[in-house]
């Protein structure tokens, strides 16, 4: 992983200092993680249920499931994490639950990131709770400098270096979600 400094025109002025994932690099990433989960439910007797977690997944959601050649249903929740807005603390609250009921079938969270790994560990075990027939990971990125808890993922995009990074449904306040890449933030923009 290194930075590029080149940044495309974008409508966030200059706010982005470097891309750090392409949109052909995440393009060609996510491919692969479809091809895997594609294999591996391609014999399953109902439809792969695809847990997006909003809002940051639903780029890599929405990428990642049309590339996908299994026959699958995405379903959508938000949950809320007491923290500040860069790092969150372990204590979720669901916001937006599933329409469905999960027991009995094979459930894949779909992720963006996982930095300390608590949001996620809190999610999977809510969703364990309720009986599916199988419970899996992917996230697209991960810090690994920064993971407190041990979870076993199914895939992971890329490891990326603990910095904050925004982009492809990444936010920093609410902006920065539909920029087609990963990149960081020029410094000015946490200190404005
Ligand atoms: P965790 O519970 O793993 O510490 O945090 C996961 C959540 O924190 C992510 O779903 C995301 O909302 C936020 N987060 C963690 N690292 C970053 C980052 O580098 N950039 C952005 N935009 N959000 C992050
Ligand atoms: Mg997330
Ligand atoms: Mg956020």
């Amino acid at each position: 992983d290194h930075k590029d400094l080149n940044v495309p025109a974008n409508p966030y002025g200059t706010d982005i200092e470097s891309v750090l994932i392409s949109e052909e690099k995440l393009k060609q990433r996510i491919a692969e993680m479809a091809k895997r989960v594609s294999e591996e439910f391609k014999d399953a007797e109902e439809d792969l249920i695809l847990v997006c977690v909003l809002k940051g997944a639903f780029y890599f959601l929405a990428d990642f499931s049309r590339m996908l050649d299994i026959p699958t249903q995405s379903e959508f929740m938000a949950v809320s994490s007491y923290g500040n807005s860069t790092s969150s603390s372990g204590v979720v609250r669901i916001l937006k639950d599933l329409d469905k009921e999960i027991e009995g079938r094979d459930v894949l969270i779909v992720e963006d990131i996982i930095d300390s790994g608590l949001t996620l560990s809190w999610l999977m075990r809510n969703l364990k709770n309720r009986n599916p027939k199988s419970l899996n990971v992917i996230t697209l990125l991960r810090k690994p400098e920064r993971l407190t808890t041990n979870i076993d993922m199914f895939d992971i995009g890329f490891d990326i270096p603990n910095e904050f990074v925004v982009g492809y449904g990444l936010d920093f306040a609410e902006r920065y979600r539909d920029l087609p890449y990963v990149g960081t933030l020029e410094p000015h923009v946490y200190s404005d």
